[in-house]
């Protein structure tokens, strides 16, 4: 006896990655309060990252610990080298992460030291 798929879960699984990808992507990419973004940055990694392994392991009707490695690399790898710029707020991803001369591409703004505690707990 082994577990079948239900069709229905797969593609709610998928509808719900494709909006948590989606909305964040839209949201990212337009706001600019980069104070926010850093703080809900890894909120929307880790949301994101858990919607894929969901839909993914539910279509395979297993859970998959290479599907969940995957995921994990590419969440820390998004973590180190996404970047908001703190003069206008722009997101920009970082080719490379550890270098510590990443300069916004609109204004100029050094990229580095970048904290991301909560918006509402920062004095300015
Ligand atoms: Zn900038």
């Amino acid at each position: 006896m082994s577990w079948q798929p239900d069709a229905l879960i797969v593609a709610a699984s998928c509808l719900c990655w494709l909006i948590i990808v989606i909305a964040g992507a839209v949201f990212f990419d337009r706001n600019r309060n980069a104070r926010l973004k850093r703080w809900l940055w890894p909120v929307w990694i880790t949301g994101s990252s858990l919607s894929f392994v969901e839909a993914v392991c539910s279509a395979l009707g297993h859970i998959s610990v290479a599907i969940i490695a995957i995921a994990i690399a590419v969440g820390l790898i998004n973590l180190l080298a996404q970047k908001f710029c703190p003069t206008c707020g722009l997101s920009q991803y970082a080719n490379n992460p550890f270098r510590s001369d990443n300069k916004c591409t609109e204004c100029g703004s050094a990229l580095s030291r970048q904290k991301s505690r909560a918006p509402h707990l920062e004095s300015s």
